[in-house]
């Protein structure tokens, strides 16, 4: 093609030098197009930030594609309508569906709050169903034509329909990473792999850790179970809505059916976790073949003895009546929300407890605080005394370290020209960065928020 000298402008506008918020701009081949529209999260700041109008006018943009469902990826995106963006949403099939669900929870969470501190909430339930009337799907691996690009989405391996997308123009391609799986994972396949890239967009949130070894992390639950079992205790684990209560089912499923733990009442008490249970349910072709196989030989992973989903409130409540031993898997996975709450304000307080961590647990949570040994906690304006046995499993991340991080970024061809590190703290995008040069020689970049860069593209 002649084309091949053209210039695109690359416009970093949310998880840029920072975690959350993700919007990258891409204008390249007479289209604009956004790369997620997440929202900021974490403190109080980001409440103004997410508030504030977008850097580029919404009505000028082509379409939207979304990595994945997390809120920190499509939660901006019901706002974005509203200011006037007319464009096709795409994603792959699970993606939407997820979305959907994460999307209408966060309105009324919004909503609700609103009603609370007396403001206007950041979008309402209408917005959330105007965007899903925009929101078209596509399995990984389909071209999509739009301007003069041709994209596709390649599994990412981070949670069920996460996807990178892949942009090719004038026989240059750049590749957006989202969110990059933990591969291997429990239920997905490993993340994709690339070939012939020249630019790389790429997440960085553990650019500066290991992860621990995640082959013990089944022993180590199956411990704290038969544990906790054997003191006739309650075990408690505050869990996320997708991806880790998919893989403790999973789990728990295993050791059930194999015998290898007594059949005790499992309760998944999150309504959001239920519904999103139903949609990895019915999109078991995105499973990884090891999980497609035990389900192809009869096995509903979602499933098993004594095994109940307590999606209305008098269920939930009935939990308590329900004679110990017992597991409880609720959100929300940091202990500042949800009805987890209900259940440590239960039974934090007797020692033949147990409260199980298997996730990041974000600094001023409640559940930092009890991972970190508070004796005491305040629920509900009652102060709890923590007696029941705290215990952190690691393992279970769902992001790429940094040694698996440098290995993705090895292997994604020698056409590569510059890596632009987004999605991670400062520290962590600085330490990775710094690798990458060192180990692979490239050149790298760390954008900041509101930077827009010039390529050959
Ligand atoms: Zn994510």
């Amino acid at each position: 093609m002649a084309n091949n000298l053209q210039t695109a402008k690359l416009g970093f506008y949310g998880a840029a030098g920072g975690v959350t918020g993700s919007n990258h701009l891409l204008e390249a081949g007479g289209v604009r197009i956004l790369i997620d529209c997440g929202l900021f999260q974490g403190v109080k700041i980001c409440d103004d930030k997410n508030k504030n109008p977008f850097p580029y006018d919404p009505r000028a943009i082509d379409a939207l594609f979304v990595t994945h469902a997390h809120l920190d990826h499509v939660g901006r995106i019901p706002k974005l309508i509203n200011e006037g963006f007319r464009g096709i949403i795409y994603s792959t099939p699970p993606t939407r569906a997820i979305a959907a669900l994460i999307l209408e929870d966060s309105a009324r969470v919004m909503g609700y709050e609103a009603k609370k501190d007396n403001h206007e909430p950041l979008y309402r339930e209408e917005a959330v169903q105007r965007t899903l009337e925009q929101w078209k799907t596509t399995p990984y691996h389909h071209d999509i034509k739009l301007g003069e690009l041709s994209i596709r989405l390649r599994d990412a391996g981070h949670i069920l329909g996460s996807a990178m997308i892949e942009i090719v123009h004038g026989g240059k391609k750049i590749v957006f990473s989202g969110d990059l799986g933990n591969s291997p994972s429990l239920i997905l396949p490993d993340t994709d792999a690339l070939a012939d890239v020249d630019y790389l967009v790429t997440e960085a949130v553990y650019g500066n850790k290991v992860h621990e070894d995640q082959k013990n992390r089944t022993e180590l639950l199956q411990g704290v179970i038969e544990d906790t079992i054997k003191r006739k205790g309650v075990l408690m684990i505050p869990v996320f809505a997708i991806e880790r209560t998919q893989d403790l089912l999973l789990e728990l499923n295993d050791m059930v059916e194999k015998n290898r733990i007594p059949h005790v009442p499992v309760f998944v008490d999150s309504p959001l976790a239920i519904k999103v249970t139903r949609v990895f349910h019915d999109n078991a072709s995105y499973f990884n073949d090891e999980v497609a196989a035990q389900i192809k030989g009869g096995d509903d992973i979602f499933k098993f003895a004594r095994l109940r989903f307590t999606e209305r409130t008098e269920d939930s409540i009935a939990i308590k009546d329900v004679p110990a031993p017992k597991i409880i898997l609720a959100g929300s996975g940091m202990s500042n929300g949800g009805r987890i709450l209900h259940h440590e304000r239960n039974y934090l307080g007797d020692a033949n407890n147990t409260l199980l961590l298997v996730g990041y647990q974000a600094v001023g949570t409640m559940g930092r605080a009890l991972e970190e040994g508070a004796k005491t906690v305040n629920i509900m304006d009652q102060d709890i005394p923590v007696r029941a046995k705290i215990v952190t499993i690691g393992g279970y991340s769902a992001h790429k370290d940094v040694d698996a991080l440098v290995e993705f970024v090895a292997n994604v061809g020698d056409n590569l020209k510059k890596v632009f590190v987004v999605h991670a703290e400062p520290g962590a995008a600085m330490f990775f960065a710094q690798r990458v040069r060192d180990y692979l020689s490239r050149d790298v970049v760390i954008p900041r928020e509101g930077e827009v860069v010039e390529i050959e593209f």
